[in-house]
């Protein structure tokens, strides 16, 4: 195991990673060709000084799914020193009860996984206690698309009425796009992913409901083993993980 970290290329994974995704972009239909998405590096379990080598790879976006591990290499005197312009994502489930403590992580960008009205009105609330500009929060909702108990993720008949929550009661919020992690081990000989089909449907009607352009609301969708995919379907965040920065042994 030790062994085969210190092995990890970061700089050649995440050089074969993006150039993945230039080749993906280029084989999408000329209607989705109006954004660039965005990778965000999902470093958990891994430790801070493959983070550094990413950064120093030119790589600014990273995303934590756990609140304590992130709360931690975020604070750390190398992180804080070497990566001054880091910007992390949160991606993994948050508890109302945990809100100040993810929002008192510095360099946070955005929280990917806010899943009901409650905890949209508690980082609302809290968010100017915490904010060091006067910036808003960004914020994505998490959809469970694949309708799994396992999975969190509001219901994506319940998208359209969280959008408007946000939209109406939560100025310090703003609402960037919608994501989900989608159904493990699909097999895309299958067709299109089912999960990115529905994720599309939701920005569609929060657009038509609410009357938004498509453009500005973001689909964040494709981990490693599908980020291609997910870019020919309009994916305009991916977020991978162990084709960067290795295998990561499965948690139970
Ligand atoms: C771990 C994780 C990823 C990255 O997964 P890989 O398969 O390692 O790329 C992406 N999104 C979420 C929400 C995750 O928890």
């Amino acid at each position: 195991m030790l062994r085969r970290m210190a092995d990890i290329d970061v700089k050649l994974g995440l050089r074969t990673i993006l150039e993945k995704i230039e080749t993906a972009i280029k084989k999408r239909a000329p209607e989705l060709q109006y954004s660039k998405p965005q990778l965000v590096a999902v470093s958990k379990t891994k430790p801070t000084n493959l983070i550094i080598e990413a950064y120093e790879e030119g790589q600014r976006h990273f995303g934590e799914n756990y609140i304590q591990e992130l709360i931690e290499k975020a604070n750390s005197a190398d992180i804080l020193e070497k990566c001054k312009d880091i910007k992390w994502h949160f991606i993994g489930p948050v508890q109302t009860n945990k809100v100040n403590k993810i929002l008192s992580v510095p360099k946070l960008y955005m929280i990917e996984t806010v899943h009901s009205k409650k905890l949209a009105t508690a980082l609302n609330q809290k968010w100017p206690e915490f904010r060091k500009d006067d910036g808003k929060l960004r914020i994505m909702l998490q959809v469970n698309t694949s309708g799994e108990d396992a999975k969190s993720g509001i219901d994506p008949d319940e998208v359209v009425d969280l959008t408007r929550h946000v939209n109406d009661n939560c100025n310090n919020l703003e609402l960037d796009g919608i994501m989900t992690i989608g159904q493990f081990g699909y097999n895309l000989e299958e067709g299109p992913n089912p999960d990115f089909i529905r994720l599309k449907k939701c920005r569609d009607e929060i657009c038509e409901s609410l009357g938004w352009d498509i453009k500005n609301v973001n689909l964040s969708m494709g981990m490693s083993d599908d980020f291609e995919h997910a870019i020919e379907m309009g994916s305009t965040n991916v977020r991978v993980g162990s084709s960067i920065f290795g295998y990561r042994p499965k948690k139970n």
